[in-house]
């Protein structure tokens, strides 16, 4: 009798894709001691204490039950008043915003309401690791356009133009970007506006990290630019500007039809978001610009620090003008990036992710966050020195 393989059974899609990069490395990580680490993609802030207190405040009035699947009326009153004068665009917050579960959820609702099996999706890489798993699991194609570190991993309409083909769907943008930290320029933006309407292409954006963009520079959503509003989803969330990842809350906003099929997956699938998180929520985004200041104060001092510091290790980076990483060049050091992780965290206890996670455009750097204490950064930065030197 043949053996009896669960494996085998899998859905060969789930089979065929990685597990995250960062997961598995983490998993080594946690089975360690005293390692300093720079690696997990989150604020070190706790959420800000009137935040959390909005939410005990909800537990204490009992309310505990379902909401609406788009989400409660208040919180996407709050978002469409947010996103207005954020990103200069306005949602009806009755038809065209969906609170998810995070911008994940975002992700996989906006690609699975869109695609068609074998439609192809472009985005940029290096980029966040879910984006090429979650369009394979949708049926979609995904097809990666390289950025590079002599552009600031700028990611240029022409690089576009030439990936587009008959079965182009989707264009998926993350700026500012995981793991380069890269904003874009606005006239490169327009420039790949205008491809998107010649070629009639959708576009999911996903500006999660928005609010944090450094030296007073704005933040240029696509969907504001003419004609892009009825073809763009943005998706939007609270975890990063106001260090709430555990409590697992984004948003949508787009095309009244776009973003009806999604909450149809949506109504589906997860119901609606948590309650309370949608109450946290509100305060967050009503009320939270001051604790995001200061996180932001933070984040900007520390930003200044790895950058001097990377500079005089002369190790090539590109300037991060967004989100809280920088992604320096090792390749100096004749490692890949995966043994430098490696031998980092094994020789000096400090964790950075192979840039690898992030796409084969990674190889040669790593990531290293920045939303770490100044003290941590300090003592991090002083091994890393130390490490690159020992291998010179
Ligand atoms: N998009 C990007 C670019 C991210 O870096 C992350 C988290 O690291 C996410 C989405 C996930 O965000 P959320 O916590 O809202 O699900």
């Amino acid at each position: 009798m043949e053996k009896f393989s669960m494996h085998a059974r899998i859905a060969s899609i789930v089979q065929e894709i990685p597990k995250s990069g960062i997961r598995d490395f983490f998993e080594i990580v946690q089975s360690m001691e005293d390692v300093i680490s720079l690696g997990i993609g989150e604020p070190d802030f706790v959420t800000p204490w009137h935040i959390r207190e909005a939410a005990i405040y909800a537990l204490e009035k009992g309310k505990t039950s379902y909401t609406s699947n788009l989400g409660l009326p208040r919180l996407r009153n709050a978002i469409s008043s947010y996103i207005q004068k954020k990103l200069n665009v306005s949602y009806n917050p009755k038809s065209e915003i969906l609170v998810t579960v995070g911008v994940s959820e975002g992700i996989d609702l906006a690609l699975r309401a869109l695609l068609n099996p074998g439609d192809e999706v472009l985005y940029h890489e290096p980029c966040y690791v879910s984006y090429g798993p979650t369009i394979a699991l949708a049926g979609g194609v995904a097809k990666a356009i390289r950025t590079r570190m002599e552009n600031d991993f700028i990611l240029f309409a022409s690089d576009i133009e030439k990936a587009i083909t008959a079965r182009t769907k989707v264009l998926m943008l993350n700026f500012p970007t995981n793991p380069t930290g890269a904003t874009m320029p606005l006239n490169e933006l327009r420039k790949i506006a205008e491809l998107c309407i010649e070629h009639d292409l959708l576009v999911i954006t996903d500006e999660i990290y928005s609010e944090l963009t450094y030296d007073q520079a704005p933040h240029y959503s696509i969907a504001a630019l003419p004609q892009m509003k009825e073809r763009t989803i943005v998706l939007h969330g609270v975890s990063k500007a106001f260090a709430m990842t555990g409590w697992r809350l984004g948003f949508a906003c787009g095309p009244l039809d776009i973003i009806d099929a999604m909450m149809k997956i949506h109504q589906y699938a997860i119901l609606c978001a948590p309650i309370i998180s949608q109450e946290a929520a509100i305060e967050a985004i009503e009320s939270g610009a001051p604790s995001l200041h200061k996180m932001h104060h933070a984040y900007s001092q520390r930003r200044n620090f790895v950058t001097e510091f990377c500079r005089q290790l002369e190790l090539p980076f590109s300037f991060p003008r967004g989100a809280f990483y920088i992604f320096p060049n090792i390749t100096e050091t004749g490692l890949s990036s995966k043994d430098f992780a490696l031998q980092l965290l094994q020789e000096k206890k400090i964790a950075v992710v192979p840039g690898t996670a992030f796409g084969e455009g990674g190889e040669g750097f790593v990531r290293c966050s920045f939303a770490t204490s100044m003290e941590k950064l300090q003592i991090a930065f002083e091994q890393i020195a130390l490490f690159i030197k020992e291998r010179k």
